[in-house]
């Protein structure tokens, strides 16, 4: 069967590679945790093809996200001086822009995710490029900042997306899935790589919490899962991760996860992150940081994968 290039280089890794050295994280910390947020607010499909704005209650659902529950998210991590990305939509900047500006001041990343969240693989080259154009004139109006980071909106990308973000000047994305680790991808007729930071569903909050009614989500309106269960699948897939000294980033919502009961399964699962460290500094014969958890911006991961691990982990992908 012939597969395009551009999805050859988003193959899962062969069993070989599997079993490659862990990779090396700065100051001999044991594992990397990159945390994300979507902070998508009321961008989307209801807006992109206009219903929102006849359904007031689900835009109020999303403006929740920018308006209320980023300020409580932000200081959550700021308390625990946790370093975070959060991909937003342009959008959500034009409108909450000194909310926006709060996630700058705090020392957290922010990264393309689209204008209005658009599906990037059902717009053509130009329609991409206009969308990215329009991000980055927003982003450097009302903050002053040039992203260098995507997380792709809604799905997937279409075959020309991975030329059109070089062009725009990502140098990283969040968007696949096809490792635990960061791994790199190469664009036809591009000698720049893009450092890939892949996610996962278990790692989505959607997956456990979302719920909404008009539009249905899930769309078998199923119950919200246990909290405790939630945080236990999210626990587990951290200690596997920070076991096998891997990279783990999340697919978070502040408008899921943000709210006044739920922020208590992210403040348990950072503080369950951040006693690995402790008890590995308290294990006499270890230096600092052995054992620990490097927490870290997307944007840090990513050159550091640059600086460091690239000739061990670059995957091949001929042009
Ligand atoms: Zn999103």
């Amino acid at each position: 069967m012939s597969v395009p290039n551009q999805l050859s280089s988003l193959e899962p890794r062969s069993h070989v590679e599997a079993r490659s050295p862990a990779p090396r994280w700065p100051d001999g910390h044991r594992s990397c945790v990159a945390l994300a947020f979507d902070l998508d607010g009321p961008t989307g499909d209801a807006m992109l093809d206009g219903s929102i704005w006849r359904n007031p209650s689900y835009f109020t659902l999303g403006s929740y996200g920018p308006w209320r529950a980023l300020g409580r998210l932000l200081d959550l991590l700021n308390e625990r001086r946790v370093p975070a990305t959060f991909f937003v939509p342009a959008w959500v900047v034009e409108n909450w822009p000194k909310q926006c500006a709060a996630i700058l001041d705090g020392g957290h990343e922010i990264a393309y995710h689209g204008y209005r969240h658009e599906a990037f693989w059902t717009l053509d080259r130009d329609a991409q490029r206009a969308v990215m154009a329009r991000s980055a004139e927003v982003f450097e109006r009302y903050l002053g900042v040039r992203p260098v980071g995507f997380r792709t909106p809604s799905g997937d990308w279409g075959p020309d997306t991975i030329g059109v973000l070089l062009e725009a000047g990502v140098r990283y994305s969040s968007s696949m899935r096809g490792d635990d680790r960061p791994y790199l991808l190469h664009a036809p007729g591009s000698a720049e790589p893009m450092v890939e930071i892949p996610g996962r569903w278990e790692l989505d909050d959607y997956a456990s919490l979302a719920y909404h009614r008009n539009p249905d989500f899930p769309a078998s309106l199923d119950r919200i899962a246990s909290y405790d269960t939630t945080f236990d699948n999210w626990r587990r897939e951290f200690d596997g991760s920070h076991r096998d000294g891997l990279c783990l980033t999340t697919l978070f919502h502040p408008k899921v996860s943000g709210k006044p009961g739920r922020i208590a399964l992210l403040e348990k699962l950072l503080d369950h992150m951040r006693g690995q460290g402790a008890k590995a500094d308290a294990d006499p014969g270890h230096g600092h940081g052995h054992g620990s958890v490097w927490f870290a911006t997307c944007r840090d991961v990513a050159q550091w994968w640059l600086d460091h691990n690239v000739s061990t982990q670059a995957r091949g992908v001929s042009a």
